[in-house]
C-alpha cells in the first residue's frame, strides 16, 4: 500500500519538529501541520519568552541595589512595552528558525489545522485529506481555566505577553509553575500582585522546605499570598475592574485575573475516536514505553500524553520515537532524576527525590544535608535573603538521591550538579570535590 508521506505530524512544537527532522535524517517523508505558529508553547508563549521576562524582571533588584555598589542610577524607569516588543521580536525570529528547520530537512508545513480521520488519514481544514503510514499527535497541551462564573474576564499564560499595558493590581490564581514564576516577574515590574491558592502548599512535588523558604522570601518582597482561597466567581465592577470572589475567604478587587491552574492535553476535536485511540481520564493519550497508542499506526510525544509536561523531556520523546520507528533503533526514554527548576524570584530547582518522599520511601536509611547561607551579592547589597541547599542521601555508601536548591541562579547550577545525581554518585564524591571559590555552587560541596 502506499502513502502520500511516511509520517504525519500534527503540531509543530519542541516534540513534534524534533521527531519530524530526525525521521526525516532517517529517509521518512514528513509532513507537519501546524494551526498556529511553528514553535510551540515553549517557543511561542511559554518557557522562552517566560525566560525573557524573567531576565526583565530581575534588573528591578539589581538596579535597586546598584547603589550599595557604587553606581548611581537615578532616573531608571521600566518600560513595558519596550520590552513585550523585543521579546515577541525574538519569538519571531526563534520561530523563523524553527520552520526553517523544517525547511532544510524536507518536511512539507501545512499551516493549518489537521484532525485524524482514520488510523493512516488525516484531514486538513481545507478540506483535503492526507495519506499517512505513521500518524504522531504532538499538539501539546492547553492552559486549563476553572469552570466558575466570570471565567471568562481573566486571562491565561497564553494571553500575558501580549498586554497592552501592565495592570495596577493582579491576582493570579494556582500555586504551580507559572503561578510562581509570574508572581515574581509582575511583582518586580511594580504590579501589586495577590497569588491566591486554594490549598495549602505550593509546587507540590518539590522539597517542602525549598518551596516553604520560597513562600517566606515572596511574601517578604510583598507579594500578598493567599492560601486555603477557592476561587468561586469573578465579576466586572462598574469602574471596569474585576473582583475575585472567594466565598468565606474574601474578595479580592483587582485589575487582571491570571488562571495558572494547570494544562489539559488538547486533544478535544482532534478526531481521535474516529481513529478508536484511548484517551485517559483527562484526554491524555495513552502510549506505551515507545509512545506508541493503542492503535498500531499512531503515536504520541510531549505534553499530549501528560506524563512529564517538560519541553527537554518531549524532545527526547520525539527523537526517540523517529529512532524508534524510522531509525530501526528502539530506544525508551529514561523518566529518571530530570531535573527541574521554577523560575521565580529568587528561583528554584531540584532532582531526584525530595525528602519527604525518601523517608517515605527509604525510611532511616536517609540522610539529609543542608546548607543556609547568605550570597555574598546579598551581603554587600543589604539583602536578608539567604539561599537554601539540601542534599538526600541513601544507605550506607550514601548515594546522593535527590539535591534541591533555592537562591540566585539556582537553576543554572542546578543541571552540572543534576549530573552527579543521575551517574549515582556518594555524598564522599562531592567532598573529594575542591570548592570553586567564591560562589554559591560550593555550597554544594560544603554541605554538612
Ligand atoms: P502546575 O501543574 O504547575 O500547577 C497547577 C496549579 O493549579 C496547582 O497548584 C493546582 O493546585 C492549581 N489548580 C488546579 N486546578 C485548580 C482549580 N480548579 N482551582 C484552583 N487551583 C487549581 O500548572 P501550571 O499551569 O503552573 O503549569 C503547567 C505545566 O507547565 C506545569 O506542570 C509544568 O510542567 C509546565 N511548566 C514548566 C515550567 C518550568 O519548567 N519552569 C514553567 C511553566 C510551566 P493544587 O496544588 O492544589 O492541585
Amino acid at each position: 500500500m502506499s502513502f502520500d508521506f511516511d509520517l504525519f505530524i500534527i503540531g509543530a512544537g519542541s516534540g513534534g519538529v524534533r521527531a519530524s527532522r530526525i525521521a526525516a535524517s532517517h529517509g521518512a517523508k514528513v509532513a507537519v501541520a501546524e494551526e498556529y505558529r511553528v514553535g510551540g508553547t515553549c517557543v511561542i508563549r511559554g518557557c522562552v519568552p517566560k525566560k525573557m521576562l524573567v531576565y526583565g524582571a530581575h534588573f528591578a533588584e539589581d538596579l535597586h541595589d546598584a547603589e550599595r555598589f557604587g553606581w548611581d542610577i537615578a532616573g531608571a524607569a521600566f518600560n513595558w512595552p519596550r520590552l513585550r516588543d523585543v521579546v515577541l521580536a525574538d519569538v519571531t525570529r526563534l520561530e523563523g528558525l524553527y520552520t526553517q528547520t523544517l525547511n532544510n530537512n524536507a518536511v512539507t508545513l501545512f499551516p493549518e489545522r489537521a484532525r485524524v480521520s482514520g488510523p493512516q488519514e488525516v484531514t486538513l481544514a481545507s478540506g483535503q485529506k492526507i495519506s499517512a503510514k505513521v500518524i504522531l499527535i504532538a499538539v501539546g497541551a492547553w492552559p486549563a481555566v476553572p469552570n466558575i462564573p466570570g471565567a471568562e474576564l481573566g486571562i491565561t499564560s497564553n494571553e500575558i505577553f501580549h498586554l497592552d499595558t501592565l495592570p495596577k493590581r493582579a491576582v493570579i490564581a494556582g500555586a504551580g509553575y507559572i503561578a510562581n514564576e509570574f508572581a515574581g516577574i509582575l511583582h518586580a515590574f511594580g504590579v501589586e500582585v495577590t497569588l491566591v491558592t486554594r490549598g495549602d502548599r505550593m509546587l507540590r512535588g518539590y522539597d517542602t522546605e525549598i518551596v516553604d523558604r520560597l513562600v517566606a522570601m515572596t511574601t517578604a518582597k510583598g507579594v500578598d499570598i493567599r492560601f486555603n482561597f477557592p476561587f468561586k466567581a469573578i465579576t466586572r465592577q462598574g469602574d471596569g475592574s474585576l473582583l475575585v470572589d472567594g466565598g468565606e475567604a474574601g474578595q479580592i478587587a483587582t485589575d487582571l485575573v491570571l488562571f495558572a491552574t494547570g494544562r489539559t492535553p488538547k486533544t478535544q476535536g482532534l478526531g481521535l475516536e474516529t481513529a478508536g485511540v484511548e484517551l485517559d481520564g483527562n484526554g491524555a493519550i495513552m502510549v506505551d514505553a515507545y509512545h506508541r497508542s493503542n492503535v498500531a499506526s499512531i503515536y504520541a510525544v510531549g505534553d499530549v500524553t501528560n506524563r512529564v509536561q517538560l519541553t527537554p523531556v518531549a524532545i527526547r520523546e520525539g527523537h526517540a520515537f523517529a529512532d524508534t520507528v524510522f531509525g530501526g533503533r528502539p530506544r525508551t526514554i529514561d523518566y529518571d532524576a530530570i531535573p527541574t527548576a521554577v523560575f521565580s524570584s529568587p528561583p528554584l530547582a531540584g532532582v531526584g527525590m525530595t525528602e519527604c518522599d525518601a523517608r517515605a520511601a527509604h525510611g532511616d536509611q536517609i540522610k539529609v544535608y543542608t546548607s543556609d547561607f547568605r550570597p555574598m551579592k546579598n551581603v554587600v547589597s543589604g539583602r536578608m535573603e539567604r539561599g537554601l541547599y539540601k542534599m538526600i542521601t541513601c544507605g550506607p555508601e550514601e548515594k546522593v538521591i535527590g539535591l534541591h536548591l533555592i537562591g540566585p541562579d539556582s537553576s543554572e547550577i542546578l543541571q552540572a550538579a543534576a549530573i552527579a545525581v543521575k551517574a549515582g554518585l556518594t555524598k564522599a564524591a562531592f567532598d573529594d570535590t575542591v570548592a570553586l571559590h567564591p560562589s554559591m555552587a560550593e555550597e554544594l560541596v560544603l554541605m554538612k
